[in-house]
This record gives structure tokens, C-alpha cells and sequence, in this order.
């Protein structure tokens, strides 16, 4: 009936209801999911997606386009809906498609996932360099609609810097945009198309720029005695423009729980912890990681130029050890969250940016909003914060909290609720953005206004009444004004 294969089987119905965020895990774990989609379909080329969109929009039912379910906005979390919904799941449309090698452009289907995409680019030499930590399970085509950064988006650029074609197909409408080096030719498209979140159509294929693979990556560890200091540090490497290819700077409290996690098993930590005193590191200090890719010569120097401006700082060198660990498990640290549920602990995470000048601020206020959710029940809610994705002008901040979970699954969303509209409003209040990488989603769309302004919004509707004016492309991400807490 759709033109291209539909499952309409319990398992994968269940699969497609929800994203990645806390709520989606608590409710999958405890079996309240409040809404299935009819079926799931499967289109294997760009024809079967306009076929399924066209006959989706003659028989009013909603589309949900789905890459890897990764959001943890609630971008795919189906909702009960007078009008039936599918979920488009885009894993057919993942080969290469295209490398030019002379130009460095690489096209792919856009449900690709990572994994697979940097061992097709790997067999030729060439890396993407796009690592999100959901990178085993995300998608192409979900990091350009969510503007997604990967970890060393220092030193490869965030999605946006690599998009260099795209083509994207709706309900009323089709773009394809060539790559181009440079244009002038009116307003780039491709930048309405990032950030969009299947609301203006379903991206069929992307083009991006490729980068020869580097021969190493070394992460290297500092302590910095202070959070000002660390904070310092990072924007005068960014300023010197040094050519690092990752900065994570953790507050007091993150580098206090990764050091009892590293020195747990040594032996000799109270030597450690004693000669860090000497060298005046107490409990304010803060863990810097630096990370580097290319050849060893580039290595070399550009690690000498880094500690030659963090020595300024008054950082003392852990060396590559540390470093070496968070590289082995970079994609595995936001799963031991499925643990700590286990044993009573709700964990998650928020995301936001800013320009140095506000940076401190932000932080203080957006911590203050995240401990004090909880108050009425009595509990300060613990977080941890760093600094990751900085540019010169600013830098993203990443806050991971815990809170007690309740014995009912509805409550410790509620409780969940509460912190992150009290960090959302503070954000908002605090004129730093909703979000530098995990996109708008269901959950941040009430507060997009604030951000971009009621003509903002007016724009962006008018462009997916454009594209799809029955609304049957994920209506309720990014542009739908109503509260979807889940509480
Ligand atoms: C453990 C964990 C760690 C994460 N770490 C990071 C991180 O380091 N950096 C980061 O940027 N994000 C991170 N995320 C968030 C998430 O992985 C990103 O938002 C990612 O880009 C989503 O990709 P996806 O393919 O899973 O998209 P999905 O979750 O499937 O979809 C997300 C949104 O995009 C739409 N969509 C998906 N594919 C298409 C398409 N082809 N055409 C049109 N619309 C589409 C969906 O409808 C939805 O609105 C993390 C998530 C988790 C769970």
C-alpha cells in the first residue's frame, strides 16, 4: 500500500515508539509507553520516500523520519494522535554513494550509520571525523537535521562545517543541493535544512567533506588548580589557535568523581593525591583533556605549543594514560546510567552554550536551577559539569546529574520534569542557547521563541506549511508550542 516494505510487528512497533532520553529508557524498562506507531516502513531509495510521503499525505497519516533513535529531546517519540502515524526508519538508504576524491566529498544514503560510514571511508584512507558519543547507533542523515558535534568537533568542525550537498524530499516539495565550495547564490538552503528534524522533509542523501585518516590520536590530562583557571587555559588555546583536535575542561566536582573512579585501583594514589598537593592541586581542581589527531611530527609540535600555554595556567601533566582510558570507553560512559537505575540512581544530561563573557555565569545559574529542582522533596540534586566543543569566541557547557528515583516510574519523571524545566527556563533567562548539539526536539520547543524570536518561529513555520502543509512530517518537534514533559 506505501510502496516500499512495512512491518507492522509488535517487537519493532515497541522499537520505534520512543528516543534515547530518560523518560524514553524509564518508560521502555517499565512498560509505559503511552502511544505505538501503526507500522514502521522501510523505503530502499529516494522514489519509495516520495511514494510513501504521497500516499501519507492523501490518507492523513502522520510520518515520523527515524535514523538511529538517538534523540533524547523526544525528536521520534510517537504520540497518541487522531491521525494514524508511522515511523520511516531510513536504514535501507545507507550505501556509498559517491567519492570524489579530488574534491574530498564523499555522499552517502542518509540513514547510514556511524560505524558503517567510517569503515567505507577508512577502506579509501580518508575519515569523516564526526564522533558523537551515540556515534555506533546515529545516523547521517539525524546528526544534519539535529546539528549534532562529535567530541573532537574541534578539530573536524560540528556537522554543519562538513555538509557540503544534501537532498531532502516532502510531502509538496524536493531540494537537491549540489555541493558547492563557496556560493553567493541567495540564502544557503542546506542551513535551513540543518537543524530541520524531519519537520521539512525526509533527507534522502548527504555529501560531505572527507579528511585523509589520521595515523594517531593521544589524548593528553592536566590538572589546573582552579575552575578559573582551567577556563583561562582553554580559551587561550583556542585564541592562539592551536591545533588541537578536543578540549574538555571538567568542573571540581566532575574531576573529583573522574579521579576516585581512576585512582580507585591504584596503589599508589595517596602518593598521587599527596604530590598533587605539593604541586598545588587541592579539591578545586579541574581536569583538562587534550586531544590531537595526524601525523606524529604534527603531534609533536602541537602538543608542545598546548603545554607550553597550559604550564601559563598552572597545570601539572597526568600524562597519556588518562587519556588513553577515555578514548577506550567514549562511547560506552552514557550506558552506565541503564546501572545506576538498577540501584535506585536517575542520571542524565543537558546541554548548552554561550560566549565566554556569560560562560561563568551561565554555569553558576543553570547549576543553581538543576540542585535546586528538587527542593520540595527534600533532595539537592548532585551535577557535574564540563566544558566541551569551544571556539574562540565561546564553548559549550555539559551538565550530567543524579537524583533519586521513587518505587513509581511516573514520579521519578515528574522528578525529571521539574529539573530540566527549571534548567530549560534558566537557560532561556540566561540568554544561552537551548541546545549547542542535542537539537530542539519535543522537549525544548516551548522556549525555541525566546531564542529566535516570534518572527523566528513565524519563518520556520511558514517554510514547513511550504514543504508540508497537511503537517504530517513529526509535527510536534521543534515548531509545536505545547509543554511535553511527559509529567
Ligand atoms: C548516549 C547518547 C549520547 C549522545 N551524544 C551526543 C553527542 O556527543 N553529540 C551529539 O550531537 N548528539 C549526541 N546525542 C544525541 C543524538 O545522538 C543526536 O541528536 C543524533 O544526531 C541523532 O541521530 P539519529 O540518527 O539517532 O536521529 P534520530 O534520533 O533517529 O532522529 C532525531 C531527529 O531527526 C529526525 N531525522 C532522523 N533522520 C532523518 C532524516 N534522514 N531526514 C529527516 N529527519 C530525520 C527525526 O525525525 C528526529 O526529529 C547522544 C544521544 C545519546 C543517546
Amino acid at each position: 500500500m506505501l510502496g516500499c516494505p512495512v512491518s507492522s510487528s509488535p517487537v519493532d512497533r515497541m522499537a520505534h515508539s520512543r528516543g534515547q532520553g530518560l523518560p524514553d529508557i524509564l518508560r521502555l524498562r517499565t512498560g509505559i509507553v503511552p502511544a505505538f506507531p501503526d507500522a514502521v516502513c522501510r523505503p530502499r531509495t529516494a522514489d519509495e520516500v516520495s511514494s510513501v510521503l504521497a500516499r501519507c499525505d492523501g490518507a492523513g497519516i502522520e510520518v515520523v523520519p527515524w535514523g538511529g533513535g538517538t534523540s533524547v529531546t523526544g525528536g521520534v517519540n510517537v504520540l497518541e494522535s487522531a491521525r494514524p502515524v508511522i515511523v520511516m526508519d531510513l536504514e535501507e538508504l545507507a550505501g556509498l554513494e559517491g567519492l570524489d576524491e579530488t574534491s574530498r566529498l564523499a555522499t552517502f544514503g542518509a540513514g547510514i550509520l556511524g560505524p558503517r560510514l567510517e569503515e567505507a571511508l577508512a577502506m579509501h584512507g580518508y575519515t569523516l571525523g564526526h564522533f558523537p558519543q551515540s556515534w555506533e547507533l546515529s545516523s547521517l542523515g539525524g546528526w544534519v537535521v539535529t546539528r549534532s558535534a562529535g567530541q573532537e568537533s574541534l578539530g573536524f568542525g560540528r556537522i554543519d562545517d562538513m555538509v557540503a550537498g544534501l537532498k531532502i524530499i516532502a510531502p509538496a516539495g524536493r531540494l537537491e543541493l549540489s555541493p558547492m565550495p563557496g556560493s553567493a547564490a541567495g540564502p544557503d538552503l542546506k542551513r535551513l535544512v540543518l537543524g530541520s528534524e524531519g519537520r521539512f522533509g525526509v533527507v534522502t542523501s548527504v555529501t560531505v567533506r572527507i579528511r585523509p585518516l589520521p595515523q594517531e590520536r593521544t589524548v593528553e590530562a592536566t590538572l589546573l588548580p582552579t575552575w578559573d583557571d582551567g577556563m583561562n587555559t582553554v580559551r587561550a588555546l583556542l585564541q592562539a589557535s592551536v591545533p588541537l583536535t578536543m578540549l574538555r575542561l571538567s568542573d571540581p566536582p566532575e574531576t573529583q568523581v573522574a579521579m576516585a573512579v581512576g585512582l580507585a585501583t591504584s596503589p599508589a594514589a595517596s602518593l598521587v593525591r599527596r604530590y598533587l598537593r605539593v604541586r598545588g592541586i587541592g579539591d578545586g581542581a579541574c581536569l583538562l583533556l587534550a586531544g590531537v589527531a595526524g601525523d606524529p611530527g604534527t603531534i609533536r609540535q602541537t602538543l608542545t605549543r598546548a603545554r607550553h600555554i597550559i604550564r601559563r595556567g598552572h597545570g601539572v601533566s597526568l600524562g597519556t594514560r588518562p587519556g588513553k582510558t577515555w578514548l577506550r570507553d567514549r562511547f560506552r560512559h552514557p550506558y552506565l546510567r541503564d546501572g545506576l537505575l538498577d540501584v535506585g540512581l536517575a542520571t542524565d544530561t543537558l546541554e548548552t552554550a554561550a560566549p565566554w563573557s556569560a560562560l561563568h555565569d551561565v554555569r553558576r545559574r543553570v547549576r543553581g536551577a538543576i540542585e535546586g529542582a528538587l527542593e520540595t522533596n527534600g533532595e539537592r540534586v548532585a551535577v557535574l559539569c564540563h566544558v566541551s566543543h569551544p571556539y574562540p569566541d565561546g564553548a559549550s557547557l555539559y551538565f550530567t546529574f543524579f537524583f533519586r528515583t521513587a518505587a513509581d516510574p511516573g514520579e521519578t519523571i515528574a522528578r525529571w520534569a521539574a529539573i530540566k524545566r527549571a534548567a530549560t527556563k534558566e537557560i532561556a533567562a540566561a540568554g544561552a542557547t537551548l541546545s549547542h548539539h542535542h537539537g530542539i526536539g519535543q522537549w525544548h520547543a516551548p522556549w525555541l521563541e525566546e531564542e529566535i524570536g516570534s518572527d523566528g518561529v513565524r519563518i520556520l513555520r511558514s517554510i514547513a506549511r511550504t514543504l508540508d502543509p497537511n503537517a504530517i512530517l513529526n509535527p510536534h518537534v521543534l515548531l509545536d508550542p505545547m509543554e511535553r514533559l511527559e509529567a
